[in-house]
């Protein structure tokens, strides 16, 4: 049999009056009226009381939270390993079309009858407007799940090319020995699916532990997941910090990690894996998506407007809090002084900051206190070594974690806040002389630490290639007059090498070879 083709899930226009602008209304009404939400862990499809009780703040309104949960411990950790062992043998052998239906099922589930609920969700509890909220947690979750089904159809398929006269060789696709343990951010809905959905749908038993930031959202898609037919015990459901990443890479069944989030966090994982490399059966397959420093580079050649508008869209939607948004920004001198400063800061002044229930405000709050801090500590940094504000610099923590949209200028291409990662509505500039492109390029390659994404913009199309050149290491996703955000599934694989990951490819084939252990098999006639 065949996969029916898959397709991108369409995004809603949430038009005033239109039917999805009623039905995200009712929802996020209706979740408005019910918080705060109790989530206990799900283990062996059981729900878990730990009473060791955290919560969930909306970060537009710190003084109420979403929802409280019940954070697991190292012991409920063992727990969830030994019955996500126990599940493992029904799940890896379930015919693969049984498997393939789940998924589908629940991309159904996630942009139908979940879809308001779900970004409701994501909007109150992650801070986003609806219009992010639609990207993520209604678009893209669907669309990893689909597509991810048509991959694994393309990898189950893939044979060697050559049989010898009387023999035929094929290999087989077998999930890890032993479980996946997946650790998601708190940005993106979709990729709290997605961290413990790829590895399943290859049959592996995952525990997954979703960002405390992100726990209701993540627990509706938990609970989406249970409802389209996968089975109690094939993903463990843990919310909480550390201590449960700890307790899981303990395990002598531990067999790949399946993460998200800050470079640091991950280095540090991968020594602890590294120094329990003896206890482990197998070598654990490490996938990690981590930070990113994201630039784009303007041309003297560039269409000014264009390069205006995508460099708004890249550097403050969703607050900056994309692993890909954009954060330093070289314009060509005759480009910054002919219109492009004076636009951008114009465009930007139009943007409004506030509660993300609010249609009008085009940025909402940061995700929490620690962020705030972080983001108000790297401004004021930047104005100690001379960077200039052009625009914001300032934040309002009063109610919610409201920063707003910031641009310094520096002279310093080697400053605190053009090489460091913010997360953050921040971009530092940097104009360079018309005749110094080539420089600058080699210069923007020698201070990229990570290697996410990055954009050029430019009308003459060798301007594009000597970039994309000379910059080959500096970034996975690149795009040409365009934003260097909002990689769609199955068109721009996603992912970066240097400081931002593995580069394993979110939205692409290639991730699934990561949580698959091949098999040849030779038989003689
Ligand atoms: N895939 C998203 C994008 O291209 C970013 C994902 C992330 O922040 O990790 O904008």
């Amino acid at each position: 049999f065949k996969i029916p083709p898959v397709s991108n899930e369409p995004m809603l226009s949430y038009a005033p009056g239109s039917p999805e602008r009623a039905g995200l209304q009712a929802a996020l009404a209706e979740m408005q009226s019910q918080l705060p939400f109790e989530v206990p862990c799900i283990i062996n499809g059981q729900e878990v009381r730990t009473n060791n009780i955290q919560k969930q703040p909306m970060p537009h309104d710190h003084a109420r939270h979403l929802c409280t949960f019940h954070e697991g411990s190292p012991e409920l950790v063992e727990k969830a390993i030994a019955g996500a062992l126990q599940a493992k043998d029904a799940w890896e052998t379930m015919p693969w079309n049984d498997r393939a239906a789940i998924f589908l099922k629940a991309a159904d589930l996630a942009s139908g009858k979940y879809r308001y609920k779900l970004m409701a969700a994501t909007m109150l509890g992650q801070g986003k407007n609806t219009w992010q909220a639609e990207i993520d947690a209604a678009a893209e979750l669907a669309d990893f799940f689909r597509f991810g089904v048509s991959y694994v159809e393309e990898l189950y398929a893939q044979q060697p090319p050559k049989n010898a006269p009387g023999c035929w060789n094929r290999t087989e696709y077998r999930p890890l020995e032993g479980f996946v343990l997946a650790v998601s951010p708190f940005n993106f809905t979709a990729i709290g699916g997605n961290l413990p959905g790829s590895p399943a749908l290859v049959g592996n038993v995952v525990v997954w532990k979703p960002a405390p930031a992100a726990t209701y959202s993540n627990y509706l898609v938990f609970k989406i997941l249970a409802e389209a037919g996968v089975p109690p015990g094939v993903i463990q459901f843990i919310p909480g910090g550390a201590e449960i990443v700890q307790a899981a890479i303990q395990s002598p069944n531990f067999a790949s990690l399946h993460f998200t989030g800050s470079t640091n966090v991950f280095k540090s994982l991968w020594k602890d894996i590294s120094s329990n490399l003896d206890k482990y059966k197998v070598y654990p397959r490490i996938v990690g998506e981590t930070g990113g420093k994201n630039w784009h580079v303007i041309h003297k050649s560039a269409e000014v407007r264009n390069a205006v508008l995508q460099s708004v869209r890249g550097a403050f939607e969703y607050q900056g809090q994309k692993c890909s948004a954009l954060s330093r920004l070289y314009v060509s001198r005759s480009v910054w002084e002919n219109g492009f400063k004076t636009q951008y800061l114009e465009e930007i002044a139009k943007i409004k900051v506030g509660p993300c229930l609010d249609w009008n405000n085009y940025m909402g709050p940061v995700i929490g206190r620690r962020a705030y801090d972080n983001i108000t500590g790297f401004i004021k940094k930047a104005k100690e070594e001379g960077g200039e504000v052009l625009i914001g610099g300032s934040g309002d923590d009063s109610k919610g974690f409201f920063i707003q949209p910031t641009v310094i200028l520096t002279k310093d291409p080697r400053s605190t806040t053009m090489v460091g990662e913010i997360f953050g509505p921040v971009v530092t500039a940097y104009v360079f002389e018309d005749s110094d492109y080539e420089k600058t390029l080699e210069l923007i390659d020698k201070t990229s630490i990570y290697g996410l994404t990055g954009a050029i913009f430019a009308s003459e199309r060798q301007a594009l290639l000597t970039a994309t050149n000379r910059l080959r290491n500096a970034a996975g996703n690149i795009y040409y007059n365009e934003k260097c955000t909002g990689a769609v599934v199955g068109q721009q694989p996603f992912g970066g090498a240097r400081g931002s990951g593995t580069n394993d490819k979110a939205g692409s084939i290639s991730i699934f070879y990561r949580f698959v252990s091949a098999r040849s098999i030779k038989e003689n006639f």
